[in-house]
């Protein structure tokens, strides 16, 4: 069954969440659907990749919201046997110095040319498995620390295992952000000098072998956010099986066990996801060389038909080679209103059917839908009602927005209980809604159907982002406070509009220059000037899609890191 995929050397992607379809809920947000836009583009540029993930068969959680605003979290289970095939091995690993038994789903990403990735869904969800180890799979984010360690033994460790298992070739390990980098523990055991050669209080491991052999990408730019787990616990769960912890402390730090500490360690080509965001990292982590590989998004996943009609008409390899689009100057301004009028139409039936509002098409609707969480500061527009108000008054508009907070994420539930409240203090005079679960599809819709996207991080947390980069695809400009890859894709006036300067530190004029550009830039070109506008719209394609896609970024590892 899987000889077709090892007959030649592959790169190795290890994520912990990959966004592999709609209604496979094995992602919680950005970094999954980076990790599926990477083996998207691999499968369409026939790059010999491999995936690795857990089948996370509770998939992340639906979300509800009740009529106070509140978030409801309920399981969405999935059957991986309907979208994937059981592979034939099976591996072990030790946690809690019992044996667990890991099998592998393998799902085919098939690219747009016959390429075609392989992604294998670990599982320990096994009739040999104790009912708390069948579990270890189920829960994408779930749970404590110590669930997620076993989680991550099993990405890390037993992934490893299951390529071998399964007569996978392997060229590079790539690590998309820490949780997989007990992979390189795994390596380090491969990799031993033999006892002869050493030298009294010399390590047995070949640290350079597996340096060799490893890439680490991080997508954290604030140390709370690393996994990081206590000694103790490491002994207790990942004790007994491989390395001693007096190296794995030389490795991944004295206190604690910090899996981006492992994964620098042990990985000779480090990467930030955007130039700004790697020389944050490189402030976090003296000592280290980060480069910077800037995020894109699969052109085919996140544009909408309407569009994709349009460039397959003018500029027909756009799919190949996104490049084409800054061709997109020799298409009539006509053809580009009509497609995205058309998207937006979608959205407002959509809108209409799931919450019985209906927007006006003849009014710009802005869109805002990502994790909800503190730091995106979802609630940023609404910081002066009165203002917002009067700025809607003169020149009306509509805003729609969408994301899931993380169930244990207290203040990112609490802001989606704020949006509601504002939007029924604002009532009529700014029609808000808020779309329920946050999925591809929502997505897709929004960043297509919208007239402008609309985002206000608390700089430098942003690591890149990427919505606004699917929003370029189908020609719809950023207003965007600069960070991650706004900081690279703003040409004020010309691809979209910043908020605020580029400078942490000054967060309190966001919200004064949001309101101004709204009032003074957005809203009159908008009203005013619809040629000018669909010259925007054209410039995010020209400019934008044409550069940040997935494509250019999966040339770009396979050159500077892959090869
Ligand atoms: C693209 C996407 C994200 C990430 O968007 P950001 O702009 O990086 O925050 C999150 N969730 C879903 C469902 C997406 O499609």
């Amino acid at each position: 069954m899987l000889h077709e995929f090892t007959g030649v050397k592959r790169i190795a992607y290890f994520s912990m969440e990959i966004a592999l379809a709609n209604d496979i809920p094995t992602y919680a947000g950005g970094l999954g659907v980076l990790a599926g836009d990477t083996l998207r583009s691999a499968a369409d540029l026939s790059l010999p990749m491999v995936g690795v993930t857990l089948a996370s068969r509770a998939g992340y959680f639906q979300q509800k919201i009740d009529g106070m605003g509140r978030q409801i979290e309920l399981p969405e289970m999935w059957d991986p046997a309907l979208h994937a095939r059981q592979a034939a091995a099976k591996v072990a690993v030790q946690i809690e110095r019992r044996r667990v038994w890991v099998g592998a789903w393998v799902y085919r990403i098939e690219g747009l040319t016959g390429g075609c990735i392989p992604v294998l869904l670990l599982d320990t969800d096994l009739p040999e498995n104790s009912v708390e180890d069948r579990e270890i799979t189920h829960f994408l984010y779930g749970k404590d620390a110590a669930y997620r360690l076993k989680q991550e033994i099993v990405l890390g460790v037993g992934g490893v295992r299951m390529l071998q298992g399964l007569g996978f070739e392997i060229r590079k390990y790539h690590q998309n952000e820490g949780h997989s980098a007990l992979l390189a523990m795994e390596l380090l055991n491969r990799h031993k000098y033999s006892q002869r050669d050493l030298r009294p209080g010399e390590s047995p491991y070949d640290a350079p072998a597996v340096r060799s052999l490893c890439i680490f990408t991080t997508h954290t730019p604030v140390e709370a956010g690393q996994d990081q787990f206590d000694y103790d616990m490491v002994d207790r769960i990942a004790g007994g099986d491989f390395l001693e912890l007096t190296e794995v402390r030389k490795l991944a730090g004295d206190d604690r066990l910090n899996m981006t500490r492992l994964a620098l360690n042990l990985s000779d080509y480090v990467n930030g996801v955007a130039k700004r965001h790697a020389e944050v990292s490189r402030h976090m982590f003296p000592g280290y060389e980060v480069h910077a590989i800037t995020n894109g998004v699969h052109p085919h996943t996140w544009t909408s038909e309407y569009f994709a009609a349009l460039y397959d008409n003018m500029m027909s390899g756009w799919r190949h080679e996104p490049e084409q689009l800054v061709r997109i100057e020799h298409v009539p301004n006509q053809l580009v209103w009509d497609a995205h009028t058309n998207a937006k139409q979608r959205l407002l039936n959509r809108v209409l059917d799931t919450t019985g509002c209906a927007l006006d098409p003849a009014k710009p609707i802005f869109g805002f839908a990502r994790r909800m969480t503190a730091y995106k500061r979802p609630d940023l527009i609404f910081s002066d009602l009165e203002r917002l108000r009067a700025i809607a008054k003169k020149q009306p508009f509509q805003l729609i927005m969408a994301g899931k907070a993380h169930p244990n994420d207290e203040g990112g539930k609490h802001l989606i209980e704020q949006l509601h409240l504002h939007a029924r203090e604002l009532g009529e005079d700014l029609p808000v809604v808020f779309l329920q679960g946050y999925d591809m599809h929502l997505s897709l819709d929004l960043v297509s159907g919208v007239d402008v996207w609309l985002n206000t991080p608390l700089r430098p947390l942003e690591a890149s982002g990427t919505s606004g980069m699917k929003a370029a695809f189908n020609g719809v400009p950023s207003l965007s406070v600069l960070d991650g890859w706004w900081l690279e894709g703003c040409v004020e006036g010309v691809t979209g509009w910043a908020v605020g300067n580029a400078q942490a530190g000054n967060e309190s004029n966001d919200v004064v220059d949001l309101y101004a550009k709204l009032e003074n830039v957005v809203l009159p070109l908008y009203y005013n000037d619809r040629a000018g506008w669909i010259s925007v719209m054209k410039h995010t394609i020209g400019k934008n899609a044409s550069l940040f896609n997935a494509h250019r970024m999966i040339r770009r590892y396979a050159t500077e890191a892959y090869l």
